[in-house]
């Protein structure tokens, strides 16, 4: 586990952690948006709260026994629970994919009993339990863990992460302090971006919606291959639906219906509000669009979508669903 410096939106809330460093609370819930950096501040407060020198900045040194410990994946001070993935097997077509599990399930915080009944390897030391994303907890784990946030093992702190935080059950919600993870300014967003060497900054940050971090991730998923099927997209009723699916099927299923919701999401918005959230650069188009639907059209198409998330892991089926999608696509405009 490399920990890298927090990211510079992230410094006052470090300075602020940092000043009561030893009176942190047992449980602190790190709540916000996804991809402005969350998992990874908790990362580097784990590790500068398990280091041995800390810097002026209160900061992780990276050369004591315990960043080495941590750096390796072995800290015996400190958890991290997250969904697991499950391992890679054949699917019917032949080719290799890999499901991401989304839950955190019991026997992960049932496994947790024996690190938490020992001690610290350091006398003075505290243990660390980061649990991301919390909302993965099913009701079980939530249940096991909300017993342990009961009756807190001494010097234990759990760091919980969560993009939705009211997905969380409220009786561990009440037991964590939280800590709303600041998003930063679209200026610091642009600034943080061009100095990480990426292009065009400006179109991805808002196709991401603000997560500069989600922005990065889209660059490696083809998101500029999205903004190209948003300008086949921008042909409304006269879009080609071949040319459409082709594209599609080439992104990827999933990022293709990710693709698509953000275009329907901001016909719909710039309907009703003459606004567009992830398509500045084609205000005109969309707006233009906007102004020709049938809304009960665009709502089936938006429900169709939905359906195509849920079975974008069936291959076979993608190329025909695609077809009719935008079939359906088309016949939105007046
Ligand atoms: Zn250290």
């Amino acid at each position: 586990m490399i920990v890298s410096e927090n990211y510079p939106w992230q410094s006052s809330i470090w300075q602020r952690l940092m000043l009561d460093k030893k009176r942190l609370p047992h449980a602190l819930l790190l709540r916000g948006q996804s991809g402005i950096g969350k998992q990874a501040f908790a990362i580097s407060l784990s590790q500068a709260m398990l280091c041995e020198k800390v810097n002026s900045a209160h900061q992780a040194c990276g050369a004591c026994p315990s960043c080495g410990w941590f750096e390796q994946d072995n800290h015996p001070d400190f958890r991290l629970i997250s969904p697991e993935q499950d391992v890679s097997k054949d699917d019917e077509v032949g080719t290799k994919s890999t499901k991401k599990r989304t839950q955190i399930v019991i026997e992960q915080i049932r496994g947790l009993s024996d690190f938490l009944s020992l001690s610290s390897h350091k006398s003075d030391g505290v243990r660390i339990v980061l649990i991301h994303p919390a909302e993965g907890l099913n009701t079980a784990a939530a249940n096991a863990l909300l017993k342990m946030l009961e009756e807190p093992p001494p010097n234990v702190i759990f760091i919980l992460v969560a993009h939705h935080a009211h997905k969380i059950l409220p009786t561990i919600m009440s037991r964590c302090q939280k800590i709303d993870m600041p998003v930063p300014s679209t200026d610091d967003a642009h600034a943080w971006m061009r100095q990480e060497g990426i292009q065009s900054a400006e179109v991805l940050l808002s196709y991401a919606g603000g997560s500069p971090l989600m922005a990065i991730d889209e660059i490696e998923e083809g998101v500029l291959t999205s903004i190209q099927i948003c300008k086949l997209l921008s042909f409304g009723a006269k879009s080609d639906v071949f040319q459409l699916s082709t594209a599609c099927l080439a992104l990827g299923m999933e990022n293709a219906v990710s693709a698509l919701q953000k275009w329907s999401y901001d016909l719909l918005l710039c309907h009703f509000t003459q606004e567009v959230r992830y398509h500045p650069s084609q205000e005109g188009v969309v707006k233009k669009l906007a102004q020709q639907i049938h809304l009960s059209q665009l709502l089936d198409f938006q429900k169709m979508l939905g359906d195509a998330k849920k079975s974008a892991n069936h291959p076979l089926n993608n190329e025909l669903q695609l077809e009719r999608l935008f079939l359906h696509y088309t016949q939105i405009f007046k």
